[in-house]
């Protein structure tokens, strides 16, 4: 999607020496207009799926989900929650992610209330990396009897191994920008 792949190239700052910062437009303040638009890219990539949830995780992710959600007559977008404890409990689906960014594990949980087994659910986050997130998403979601139809990205790092993780699994990815490589500290787009 060429207007992210220019934002990117405009404002992406390659941090470590695998870590693309977007805090301008996407991780901390919020480009709204660039948003509608991957929402609306996302629906294009996936329709004539019956889609009819969104699924993703805090605190990133929500935006894009809940812009995208307006593409598809507004279907509901429920995003996992991360708490710090392991704490457990029957009213809810659990995951443990592996954060990259943070290089922690955190469990992740979404209500038995919001997932069921007629839904068809498109994942949608910000980044993809290693596939953590995404895979762990689509474990609580296969949990409830939910069918996962496709995994939507802004922005993939092609150089990890996250689409083949998902699509080892039989998903779908769709990425709106692909990161080939950081080189001397700029970002090299496929
Ligand atoms: P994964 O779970 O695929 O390994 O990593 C994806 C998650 O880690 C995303 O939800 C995102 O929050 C975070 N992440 C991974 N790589 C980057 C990056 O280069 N930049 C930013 N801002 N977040 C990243």
């Amino acid at each position: 999607m060429k207007l992210l792949k220019d934002k990117i190239l405009k404002d992406g700052i390659v941090i470590e020496p695998n870590i693309l910062k977007v805090d301008n437009f996407l991780n901390h303040q919020i480009d709204v207009s660039l948003m509608n638009e991957m929402g609306k890219e996302f629906a294009r990539r996936f329709k004539n799926e019956n889609i009819n949830k969104i699924v993703t995780i805090e605190a990133s992710g929500i935006a894009i989900a809940a812009l995208t959600s307006q593409y598809f007559n507004n279907i509901p977008v429920v995003f996992a929650k991360k708490q710090a404890s392991k704490i457990t409990d029957d009213t809810s689906y659990f995951a443990e992610v592996f954060s990259f960014t943070k290089g922690i594990s955190s469990t992740i949980r979404i209500s038995k209330k919001y997932l069921n087994e007629e839904d068809r659910v498109l994942i949608i986050d910000d980044f993809l990396a290693n596939g953590e997130a995404a895979l762990g998403l689509a474990s609580l979601i296969k949990e409830s009897g939910a069918t996962v139809i496709g995994v939507g990205i802004a922005i993939e790092k092609g150089f990890q191994d996250g689409r083949s993780k998902i699509n080892a699994q039989g998903i779908k990815v769709e990425s709106l920008a692909i990161i080939d490589k950081f080189e001397d500290g700029k970002v090299i787009l496929k």
